[in-house]
């Protein structure tokens, strides 16, 4: 009921938008259902079918420049992208991270690293799905990351460790934030680290190893090792010791996007559990007559229409090119808490087949706690607005 407004031209009006990209994705998702996750979860493997069918039909590839091969859409498209996939209990976690990343290469790359990167990424002869900033030491302090870059001639050469980089194993390319300048040696704290692309076919086996790390959810995260891994210096992104700049701007972005993923898993819980509580008959009646049942649910629903507005204000700051790292944080917030709330609701509402694997609650469930801590741990968020909205003192 709540999902039919994909040809609803009052829910078009009322700021359902992209309808016909949201369509075509469904439509791919309804080939892609429960078993096929479920399968890729026992086997620990990535949905190479599902990445490359999206790929195929264009919509990886929404938001790059169409003269590199894109759409050239803008954000709010990719956000309706990914909320689909979610909507439609698929993963895009498996594939998104090039939408935010490739908006880091278009505003700061150069004309060459464009040109050789971009019309791959679009056809899908190149994966750019690795963003390699975490580290086992620094954490959330990304500021305080030690994995190395030194000048040595043409090359630079990298030691250091991140961790759970997702699908570093499955990517051609990896965005690298690494420290080229010592701290001590840096004006301001936020000097001296940069972004460098990690040809992936090159670097394996000369210099970076991985492993993949056993996790709840079947999202492909690694330790990645370099051990005097020589980079070419022109595969630099923009100036050097600017990168947590570069980062940051693609931060939002991010946010953005990661948003629609959690507003599509509410979509995706209270679709479910709605109808099950329509169905299930229980001491003569259906269980979502009880308001012990039906008040999770509504109330999480009123928690995904506000998130939903908070999204959609920060996706149009961005495409204005107006600061939204406001709106941005806070729609990754509410979005994420509505989702986790519709995700708990969605598994007292199943009762003990929220736990069979089958119904498929229990899988994306565990995806809906993981976005209350990964890109961006929730008092992270809470310490930004607390800091930089409301003036209060830095708690770091
Ligand atoms: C499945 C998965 C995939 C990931 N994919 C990627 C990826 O592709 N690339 C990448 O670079 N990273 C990735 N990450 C890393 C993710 O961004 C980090 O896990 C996250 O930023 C938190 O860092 P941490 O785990 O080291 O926690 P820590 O920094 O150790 O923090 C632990 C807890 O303490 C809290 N905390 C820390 N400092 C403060 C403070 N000052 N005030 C209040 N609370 C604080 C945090 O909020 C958190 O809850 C992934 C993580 C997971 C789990």
């Amino acid at each position: 009921m709540f999902d039919s407004h994909v040809n609803s031209e009052t829910m078009v009006a009322l700021g359902i938008d992209y309808a016909d990209i949201r369509e075509g994705v469904a439509a791919i998702c309804a080939k892609y259902p429960g078993e096929y996750w479920r399968d890729l979860e026992d086997r620990h493997d990535y949905p190479d079918a599902f990445v490359n069918e999206m790929t195929a039909a264009g919509y990886l590839a929404a938001l790059i420049p169409e003269e590199f091969g894109g759409s050239g859409l803008p954000l709010r498209a990719g956000c309706a992208i990914l909320e689909e996939i979610h909507a439609a209990g698929c993963d895009a976690y498996a594939c998104h991270a090039q939408m935010y990343m490739m908006g880091m290469l278009v505003r700061h790359g150069s004309d060459a690293q464009k040109n050789a990167y971009l019309p791959g990424i679009a056809d899908g002869s190149i994966r750019f799905q690795a963003f390699g900033v975490t580290e086992p030491t620094s954490g959330s302090d990304t500021l305080n990351l030690r994995t190395r870059a030194v000048r040595d001639g043409d090359d630079y050469v990298i030691n250091g460790q991140k961790i759970w980089t997702s699908r570093a194993h499955k990517s051609d390319l990896m965005t690298l934030l690494v420290r080229t300048t010592p701290q001590d040696q840096c004006a301001k704290r936020t000097d001296g680290l940069s972004v460098i692309l990690v040809d992936m076919r090159e670097a394996v086996g000369n210099g970076l190893s991985m492993r993949l790390i056993d996790t709840m959810v079947n999202h492909h995260a690694n330790e990645v090792f370099f051990d005097n891994l020589r980079v070419p210096a022109k595969n630099l992104i923009g100036e050097e010791g600017q990168g947590f700049r570069y980062i940051l701007t693609g931060m939002n972005a991010e946010r953005i996007l990661v948003t629609s993923e959690s507003l599509g898993d509410c979509r995706y819980f209270l679709n479910r559990a709605s109808a099950y509580a329509r169905e299930r008959v229980i001491f003569g009646k259906p269980i979502g007559q009880n308001q012990g049942v039906q008040f999770p649910l509504a109330r999480a629903y009123a928690e995904w229409k506000g998130a939903d507005a908070v999204a959609r204000g920060a996706a149009a700051l961005f495409e204005a090119g107006e600061a939204c790292a406001e709106e941005a944080n806070i729609a990754k917030l509410l979005a994420s808490e509505a989702a986790w709330n519709a995700a708990e609701a969605a598994m007292q509402t199943f009762g003990g087949f929220a736990v069979a694997r089958e119904y498929d609650i229990e899988r994306k469930w565990k995806d809906a706690r993981l976005a209350r801590i990964a890109p961006i741990s929730t008092n992270l968020i809470l310490a930004y607005v607390g800091q930089h909205v409301l003036g209060m003192p830095k708690s770091y």
